[in-house]
């Protein structure tokens, strides 16, 4: 599949399946299965894998383009598959010695049969996901696992879960281990309901691991070694993921106020709202300005991933913290301009405001960022 087959994959299914339904599974908190099966049978379930596990082969650019066209029309499903494609880089980096159980595993993605995702997050820790306070005991061959995860998206929809603990002899509290667990593990199971503000439809609920065995082989990284796999593997895709999920959303609010804008009218002057308000066209404005340039901001993003450098790291961090900001301000200005019938949910605009706060607080949260930020410019450890 080439990039643009992709994208133009990415653009029919949103406006064949996720259109027609965002609205009403976002009131019902709806999890779309049908959404997730176009996706997998039209191949971008394994967009970023190798062929020769059935997958597209193809990069970060492939990647933000599918997940803005997607988190245009629904931010949940753009959610969902943004996790999904993060639990399988992570299954796809696994350490050598697994690869018996988890090529099959792999080709299940690439037939487009298989949704992963992330479960990372614990109560006890909270954001710092970095840090889970659960601890692998070692069994037999393997180890079990006791975990309280505090939210896991696609919880109870995934086929399988990529999940930290702290390593059966971790000394330190970064010292965690990814594992894989089938959704069909004993002692697996959805510990609650999902019930948010936003991102309604991605059924990020608790779960709850009680005493669930892994086999070795099923031991993604090394011991002690899940830490570098989050901050390698995970982070650079997450950031820029959820830099899209921002970007689709900014995206859809733009085209949202200006469809009002030119539809709404004030009958007794005769002409639009738009016609008739210098002031809201200048805020119109301003959100195209700041939607444009997080648009640029992703493609510098994914530049500096394409050809690697000194200051990735660092543009990795900027671009989740930046894209949190601008979609709660964008989404905000658009519920102003639009008005009552924004705020009486005539317009739609008020879910992709409500699904503009997801970013900021997840995990790397936009403060979390900040502070990492600020602490590698004074040259500071961040841990
Ligand atoms: C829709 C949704 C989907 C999610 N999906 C997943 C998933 O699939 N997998 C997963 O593992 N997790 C997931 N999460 C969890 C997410 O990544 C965060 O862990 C979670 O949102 C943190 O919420 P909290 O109340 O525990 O934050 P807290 O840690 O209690 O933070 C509270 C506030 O303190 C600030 N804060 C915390 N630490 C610092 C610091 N060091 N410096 C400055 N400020 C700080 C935060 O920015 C925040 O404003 C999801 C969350 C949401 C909302």
């Amino acid at each position: 599949m080439t990039h643009d087959a992709a994208v133009l994959k990415a653009r029919e299914i949103a406006s064949r399946v996720l259109a027609p339904s965002a609205g009403q599974n976002d009131k019902a908190g709806r999890f779309s299965i049908e959404a997730i099966a176009s996706l997998g049978e039209s191949g971008l379930l394994g967009l970023m894998l190798p062929a020769d596990v059935g997958g597209q082969g193809l990069g970060p650019r492939s990647f933000a383009a599918v997940m803005a066209t997607l988190a245009e029309v629904d931010a949940s499903v753009a959610m969902v598959y943004l996790m999904h494609i993060l639990g399988t880089a992570a299954i796809s980096a696994a350490r050598p010695g697994t690869a018996q159980a988890i090529a099959p595993i792999l080709r299940e993605i690439g037939a487009g049969r298989h949704l992963s995702t992330l479960a990372f997050s614990e109560v006890g820790s909270r954001s710092h996901f970095w840090a889970p306070v659960s601890r692998a005991q070692r069994k037999d061959d393997g180890v079990r696992i006791t975990a309280k995860k505090s939210w896991v998206t696609s919880a109870g929809q995934a086929q399988s879960y990529v999940v930290s603990a702290l390593a059966p002899e971790a000394t330190g509290p970064t010292e965690s281990t990814l594992y894989l667990l089938p959704a069909r593990t004993r002692g697996l199971s959805v510990a609650g309901p999902w019930d948010g503000l936003g991102l309604r439809a991605n059924a990020s609920a608790p779960m709850a691991m009680d005493d669930c065995e892994v086999p070795s082989d099923l031991q993604l990284t090394d011991d002690g070694a899940g830490f570098p796999a989050m901050l390698n593997v995970v982070l650079p895709l997450f950031n820029l993921g959820t830099a899209t999920v921002a970007l689709g959303l900014c995206r859809a609010a733009v085209a949202g106020t200006v469809a009002h804008l030119k539809s709404a009218k004030f009958e007794h002057l005769g002409q639009s709202l738009g016609e008739s308000l210098p002031t809201l066209r200048a805020q119109l404005a301003a959100m195209q300005i700041d939607t444009d340039g997080l648009a640029a901001r992703i493609d510098d993003l994914v530049d500096h991933l394409e050809k690697p450098r000194e200051t990735t790291m660092l543009r990795v961090l900027e671009s989740k913290a930046a894209a949190g900001d601008v979609a709660i301000s964008v989404t905000s200005a658009a519920m102003r301009i639009c008005g009552g019938a924004a705020f009486s949910k005539h317009l739609g605009i008020e879910r992709l405001f409500r699904d503009a706060h997801a970013g900021a607080v997840m995990a790397p949260t936009g403060d979390v960022l900040r502070e990492f930020i600020g602490k590698s410019l004074l040259g500071i450890s961040l841990f």
